[in-house]
């Protein structure tokens, strides 16, 4: 069986083009940003030493390119909503941006489904995963008819006494126990994942195929088998044993009861430089080489990306407070450190992130590479966001930056020490000023003042912390 639309084999035979240009621009804005953030005061004393930049610019790219990558291998007219993992930059500006890129929201639990709510993102664009939904949440998605992929057998009894209508967007998620990826924690197709239905166990795969039969109102099979370490392959695969099993399915229900394939997210991100790599048309076309049925316009089809869109959008502007040296080891101290960047400082080896070293303007260092560690303003020795890493030596008063942390870093904030969240700005680029700049930053200043901030998230205040730390409720223990 070939369904290969046309397209996806016209585009599978044409050679990958090249990111560099487009690396280039982004990392040049990314300078521009952080020269201007120093120069408005953004990260000065007065205000916080840590800052969080989003490109908006980027944003608007990598959600265009999802968009056109599937574009070009699904069949005309094809349904295909992509959906955004709200969980990877859980902040409302930034939610309504995607929804004015054409992407919705898959949020999974009662405070995602409320952001995106507030972000106005439309119950026909929002899918609800998670598992361990409540009654209550169960019983609200389909009084607001947002898309729900029921996990386990126990909560589709739930969903049966709730009586579904038919038009509901109901489906579950399976497991297709495939094996796991190079991040065990991100790993969601393993045998003991506790993820979706486990496929292959003793007579799941029989059970879900009667599910179906028993449930009109479930037309949708759902599947995510992993975020970052994934191979290409390994997802497709999983995306192919979805679409095998709904086939199975509507075989045995004689008619095409599954109407609409969630195929998840988890396009790796390369942390290791500004290139795009695994692209979404890459992944696009190594899907559509794969399974090609997915494409042919019998199925509707739903995205859940959240990592790969917003990651590279994302920078953390931190000050230098404190260079210093033990043991033969330079150290930076920075305020950037495990409140804003958990998952590197907790598991480092799974997470790491690049870092550029900027001077007290903000300006690029270029000084000679030194082996140095840079640590975060945490008080625990592991509080480092990279370690033994070659780098302009940072002295005090110069700024770190982490790249690549638009996604489920400063927007996933850790509470430790009491430190506050720090303020999100988004920031556009007005092109005309760059001619101006010259290689050494002297004016600069007017290539900066070309860059507008946007304010997503404003820094925590001190009262904030207090208030939500039982401030008002001092006596409550006496
Ligand atoms: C986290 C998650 C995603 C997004 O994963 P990314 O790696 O950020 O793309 C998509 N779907 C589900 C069900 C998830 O849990």
């Amino acid at each position: 069986m070939d369904h290969a639309h046309p397209a996806a084999s016209a585009a599978s035979a044409a050679p990958e083009a090249p990111a560099t240009a487009h690396a280039g621009a982004l990392a040049a804005r990314r300078d521009r940003a952080v020269r201007a953030a120093v120069a408005q005061g953004l990260v000065d004393d007065a205000r916080q030493p840590v800052a969080a930049l989003l490109d908006v610019a980027s944003v608007r790219e990598s959600a265009a390119a999802l968009r056109t990558a599937f574009a070009a291998v699904t069949a005309d007219g094809q349904d295909v909503l992509h959906t955004f993992a709200v969980k990877a930059a859980a902040l409302v500006p930034v939610l309504r941006l995607l929804t004015d890129c054409g992407i919705g929201a898959e949020v999974a639990s009662p405070g995602e489904l409320a952001l995106a709510r507030a972000a106005g993102v439309s119950p026909a664009r929002t899918v609800l995963d998670s598992p361990a939904k409540t009654g209550a949440e169960l019983s609200e998605a389909l009084a607001l008819g947002i898309a729900v992929n029921a996990d386990n057998p126990q909560e589709l009894s739930r969903l049966d006494a709730l009586r579904p209508s038919p038009a509901a967007r109901l489906g579950l998620r399976v497991n297709p126990q495939l094996g796991g990826g190079a991040i065990d924690a991100m790993s969601t197709a393993t045998a003991t994942s506790k993820f979706g239905v486990a496929l292959r166990d003793e007579g799941a795969r029989d059970w879900v195929v009667r599910a179906y039969r028993e449930r009109p109102w479930l037309t949708r099979l759902h599947c995510h088998v992993g975020s970052q370490g994934m191979a290409l392959d390994a997802m497709a695969a999983g995306v192919r044993a979805t679409y095998e099993l709904a086939e199975e399915i509507n075989a045995a229900a004689g008619r095409r009861q599954i109407d609409t394939l969630d195929i998840g997210g988890g396009l790796p991100v390369n942390f290791a430089s500004d290139e795009t790599s695994p692209t979404f048309d890459a992944y696009a076309r190594h899907l559509a080489r794969t399974v090609p049925g997915l494409f042919d316009g019998r199925y509707a089809l739903v995205t859940e990306f959240g990592r790969a869109l917003l990651a590279r959008a994302g920078t953390v502007l931190a000050r230098v407070e404190y260079a210093k040296s033990a043991g033969g080891r330079a150290i930076a101290v920075t305020h950037a450190g495990a409140q804003v960047a958990v998952r590197t400082v907790f598991a480092p080896d799974a997470w790491p992130l690049r870092v550029r070293a900027y001077d007290a303007q903000g300006r690029p260092k270029d000084a000679p590479a030194v082996r140095q560690d840079i640590a975060g303003p945490c008080c625990f020795a592991g509080d480092l966001v990279a370690r033994d890493r070659e780098l302009p030596l940072l002295a005090a008063g110069d700024h770190a930056a982490l790249l690549d942390t638009g996604a489920y870093y400063f927007s996933n904030p850790f509470g430790y020490n009491s430190l506050p969240r720090p303020g999100v700005y988004g920031f556009t680029c007005d092109d005309a000023p760059r001619e101006r700049e010259s290689a050494n930053g002297q004016d600069g200043g007017a290539a900066a003042a070309a860059v507008r901030f946007l304010p997503v998230r404003e820094p925590q205040t001190l009262d904030d912390i207090v208030a939500e730390s039982g401030g008002a409720r001092r006596d409550a223990l006496l």
